[in-house]
Order: structure tokens, then sequence, then C-alpha cells
């Protein structure tokens, strides 16, 4: 339960607007707050009727956008607190009209006549936000943090709060979106030395960068960040990778084929956004669209894609190297970079912003919530609530990997002081695996089941080896900020992957304390099914690998050996396929003698298989690993 008059964070964004809120029965850990239906973002779209009535707003609205182009208002913080002229290079952008109203300000003017302060139709979005966050922690919701870009001038803000205002909201504070995103990650909380940080926002049609000075002071907030410069670029962002990837699909097509329909051409469009996304995790996808009436398709590759980015990308670092000379700093001044807007999701963009910074972007919270996270987090703050609640010195539950069969390989185990890093090897279980699935678990208990996902990434593009033989290093850093970050390379082949995550985030006291107790209580019981686990996994291999052996090898083994050999090998199989079926039916004990006694009666075939291999030569076999 929310306290009585809670303060909600808000991000009014261009595109999107969320609502945030830190509930202290939640160990104020922000929370976006969704929709009846679930959804997280709302988009900032109004449609209005021609006489000024509100029709819609958020998905609806935008979905129907195309049919109601001058009465759907969209991007409406492109003229907040802005002259008509100020606005003029964004007009072209914008479906309906804009006029001048008093003091030459920018006013939207519907079809029937009906004028719009810009202010209004934010009030629209930030009612919705209010109606949406009092539904959720079931309370009237009268206060806000409301975040607003850090180049917004004192004529941007002053609209922002008027916009607040109309809609029933006092905005008790606005803050810079970057130093929302800051705080979202406890920067500024728990920071104990000056440091500086930037902040890239890449989102859809805009790219920001601000670099900012934190100072750590007794229970610090937004005051102790200072903006030292923002330099950005309004028109680019993630929807020209899909204009792009249109012209690359188009001239192609068009030579031999009849030009498209509008509707054809934004499907189109759709298709390439959505192609776009998934090669941020796929090395390849397929587009399939329809042209003058007929299907196509082309497959598009991560490769093909990032040869178009490069100069895109290009764009942004420019306004990296702008902001540092304008701050007069070197990259290397940077402590830490924090990621913000859809577009930092492509692969490209971490690895570009990682090199020029010299150091891995936060990438842990989404990059679509974090501005509205930090909001939550201000908004706690402003409420009195948090003192030094987010202090986090130790890592409060155990952070491990799943391993086959289920069982969980702790890598930092609890109270751990942060930072911390730690390193595990690790290998295949299966011949020829090209991909390893890494999932990453924090908690006390023995099974992955039993404990809280944090995430799971893969590593990929491992040459086929045979089981044991590929070398997985994975290791987990934990900075000061806490923000856990899980490389995992195979050092054969040099592949890599990582995931960023943020472990205490949405844990409560209570929870913790739950997760221990759990432990204790299962205690015995987790450390037999883990030992079984393993034993399951360890046999497998064994018994693998000694079948193997004895169908290659045939007559060069005695008979009566093979007799024994296989009697073992059945006995262990069986209490492998039990420990399967049921693992509280197999005496742990029991099975361990089983493969100790494989293990022993083996120590023979292995000598009679490298005498055979060193007889036929090189191509003879492989150790198990
Ligand atoms: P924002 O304005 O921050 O909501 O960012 C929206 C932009 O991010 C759009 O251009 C999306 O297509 C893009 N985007 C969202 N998710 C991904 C993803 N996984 N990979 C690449 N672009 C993405």
């Amino acid at each position: 339960m929310p306290e009585s008059d809670p303060i909600v964070g808000i991000d009014l964004g261009t595109t999107n607007s969320l609502v945030a809120y830190a509930d202290p029965a939640r160990g104020l850990s922000p929370c976006i707050l969704p929709d009846a239906e679930g959804r997280p973002l709302l988009p900032s779209v109004v449609r209005y009727s021609a006489e000024g009535r509100t029709e819609s707003i958020g998905h609806d609205a935008r979905e129907h956008a195309a049919d109601f182009p001058q009465r759907t208002i969209a991007s409406i913080k492109r003229l907040m607190g802005r002259s008509r002229r100020d606005a003029a290079a964004d007009l072209p952008y914008l479906s309906y009209e804009v006029i001048e109203g008093p003091n030459a300000t920018a006013r939207v003017r519907l079809p029937g006549g009906h004028v719009l302060s810009p202010q209004e139709v934010s009030a629209a979005i930030l009612s919705a936000l209010r109606e949406r966050a009092s539904r959720a922690l079931g309370c009237k919701v009268r206060r806000a943090v409301i975040t607003v870009p850090a180049y917004f001038d004192d004529a941007q803000r002053q609209a922002t709060r008027d916009a607040a205002r109309i809609a029933g909201l006092e905005a008790v504070r606005i803050v810079n979106e970057p130093t929302a995103a800051a705080l979202a990650y406890g920067i500024g909380l728990t920071t104990k030395k000056p440091e500086t940080v930037a902040v890239f926002d890449l989102g859809g049609g805009t790219f920001d960068l601000s670099i900012l000075s934190v100072i750590p002071a007794e229970g610090a907030d937004a005051d102790f960040f200072q903006v030292l410069s923002t330099a950005g670029d309004t028109h680019l962002g993630g929807d020209d990778i899909d204009q792009m990837l249109v012209q690359h699909l188009l001239p192609t097509e068009q030579a031999h084929a009849p030009s498209m329909t509008a509707s054809e051409l934004q499907n189109l469009r759709a298709q390439a956004e959505r192609a776009k996304i998934i090669l941020s995790d796929h090395d390849s996808t397929e587009i399939a669209f329809i042209q003058g009436g007929a299907e196509r398709r082309r497959t598009i590759t991560r490769e093909q894609l990032e040869s178009f980015l490069s100069s895109w990308i290009d764009r942004a670092i420019d306004c990296c190297r702008r902001a540092l000379r304008d701050a007069k700093l070197a990259p290397t001044d940077i402590s830490k970079v924090i990621m913000v807007g859809g577009s930092t999701r492509i692969p490209l963009v971490r690895r570009r912003v990682g090199e020029f910074f010299g150091t891995m972007p936060y990438t842990a919270l989404d990059p679509d919530q974090v501005v509205a996270l930090g909001a939550a987090v201000q908004a706690s703050i402003m409420a009195g609530l948090r003192g030094d609640a987010l202090l986090l010195d130790v890592i409060p539950l155990s952070l491990g990997i799943e391993t086959v069969g289920g069982a969980v390989a702790k890598i930092i185990v609890r109270n751990t002081t942060v930072p911390a890093r730690a390193t595990e090897m690790f290998s295949t279980s299966v011949d020829g695996q090209t991909s390893i699935k890494l999932h990453v678990l924090q908690g006390e208990r023995e099974m992955a089941s039993d404990c809280r996902s944090l995430g799971v990434f893969h590593l990929r593009g491992i040459p086929p080896m045979p089981a044991g033989i590929p070398q997985l290093q994975v290791e987990f850093l934990i900075d000061a900020s806490g923000v856990l970050t899980v490389s995992a390379i195979e050092r054969r082949s040099g592949k890599r992957a990582d995931l960023q995550v943020v472990p205490n985030h949405g844990l409560t006291a209570e929870e913790v304390d739950r997760m221990e107790r759990d432990s204790l209580t299962h205690a015995r019981e987790d450390m037999t099914r883990h030992r079984i686990v393993d034993l399951i996994a360890n046999s497998r291999l064994d018994v693998k690998w000694i079948r193997d052996r004895l169908d290659k090898l045939g007559d060069a083994i005695p008979p009566d050996y093979a007799a024994q050999l296989r009697s073992r090998l059945d006995a262990l199989a069986a209490l492998i396929a039990a420990a399967e079926r049921d693992w509280t039916t197999v005496d742990p004990n029991a099975f361990h003698a089983a493969k100790e006694s494989l293990d022993r009666e083996s120590v023979r075939l292995h000598e009679i298989s490298i005498a055979e291999s060193l007889r036929r030569g090189p191509a003879g076999s492989s150790p198990p690993g």
C-alpha cells in the first residue's frame, strides 16, 4: 500500500510517456505503473474531435493517426513553451496545423477552427497518466515529479508546470531527464566521491547527450547533479534506420515492379522497423512486404544493417565529442555512461559508445523506462521516504548461473561487499553445441527454479566441439552502484556475450529475508537435489563416452571385461533414468558409489583406447574433457 497522497514520477516524452512509483512497501524500488491492460507505455498522442473534444489518448489515437492526421496531435513536446518561429524546423514533421497564438506562441488549430495550446494537449496526456496511477495505487494522485530535457529553457519548463496544473497535478519538482536516468541507477545516492557521468539518449526521433557532474552529499538528490553540457540532434533516431531500410529494399525492387501504394509503403516501413528490432537479437531476418499487390521477401542480415548504420552512429558520436569539448573534458573523464531510449538496444550503438568512452555503458534498466523510474526515485526523496534506504554496500543475495539439470552455480555469495568481481570456468554438456544459454539467478537455494531469475542471454557462434572441450569463462562484475555485468567468453573461439542487470531492483527487505529463511528450511533437501543433479550430468557424460568406446573399439576389448563394464554401465544408466523421473527415489550415496565403481572399472578402457589410438594414428579418439 502506498502512503496517502503519494508523489509519482512522470516521464512526459515526445513519443511515449510513463508513470512510475517507488513504493515504500516494496523497498522503494521504483516500478512502472501500467494501464489496465498491463501496457507500460502511453503513446503521447491525443485525438480531438474537430470541435476540440478529447476523443482518444494513447494507443488507440496512435493506431488511427493516419486516418485523422489533422486532429491527431503527436510530438506536442516539440511545441511546448516555444514560439511558432522557434518551432519552424519541426513543423514539416507535424501532420496538424500550427498557428501563432498570443505572444507569438505556437498553437494547434483543429480542422473545425478550435485552437489548443500545447499545454492543454500535454495536460490530456498527464491526466491519463494521473488516472492510471490512481487506479494502480488505489488512491487519489495529486503530486508528481516530471522530467524535461536538460536543454529545456525556462519557458518550456514553465509550460510543463502549467500542463501539470491543468491536469490537476502539482509538479513538485521538474527534473532533467538525464539526471533522472542517473538517479534510477542510484547514482547520486550511492556516490561517495565526485564523478562525471554521460547520459546517451537515442530514441525514435531525437538524440541527446548530456554530461553531468555528481557531487556526493548527505541525502543527495537531483540537486547534486549539475548539467555541464548537452549536445544533440532533434532529428536523429531510430526512424532514420527504418527509412534507410526502406530505401535499401525499394530501389532494386522498383526496377522491375510497379511502384507502391501509400498503404503498402506504410506497411513496408512497419516491417522495416520490425526487422531492425529483430536484428538487435538475431543475425538475420526476413522482411515480407507487398509491392503492387505481389508479396515479396528479402533476407537482411545484421552485418548489412550495421553497414548502413555506421555513418548514422557517427553523427551521434560527433555530438558526444561536441558535448565533451563544451565541458572541457576527455572521454576518459567520464566514469559511467547511461543508455536511454529504444535505439540504444542496437548492439552496434552499445559497442560504438563503449569504444568511444572506453567504458561499458549501463544498459541494465529498460532504456524506455529508466527516466520514469528515476523520476520516481526523486519523488520518493521529495516525499521524505528514502533516508539512506538505497545505500547498498553488500550484495543481499547470492548471484550465480544455472548449470546442467537446473542446479545453480553461485559465483558471488551473499554479503560480499561491492564492488566485487568473480570468475568461473564452465563447459558444454552436449557434443557439437554451438550456442550456450546463460541464465543469471539470484538467491540462496540450490535449484534455479527456487531462485529469482535476473535474465537470460546466449553466447552464440561457438565452433562445434565435443562436450566438455569448450572453455567458457563466466565473469560477474558488480560495481559500486550495484549494477551487475555478467560476461561469458568461450576462450578457444574468442566469442563473447554479456548482460547487465540491477540485482536489487524490485526486491524488498522482506523478500530478502524470506529467501534467506527458505534456504535454511530447505538446506538439506536442496543440497541432496543439487548433488543428484550434478551426478546425473557427470554420469551421463561417462556413460556416453564409455558406450562410444565399447562400440568403436569392438574386438580390441576382451569379451569378459566388456561384459563387466556393460553391467556397471547398465546399473548407472538405470540410476540416471530413475533420478530423472523422480530425484527423491534415488539415494545419492548409492548413485555416487555406482558412478565411482564405473569410473574405476573404466580405467582399463582408457588405456586400451589410448593404445588403440596410437596404433591407428591421430584420428582415433578424443578424451571426455
Ligand atoms: P523511444 O523514442 O525511446 O521510445 O525509442 C523508440 C525507438 O527505438 C524506435 O525507433 C524503435 O524502433 C527503437 N527500438 C525499440 N526497440 C529496439 C530494439 N530492440 N532494437 C532496435 N531499435 C529499437
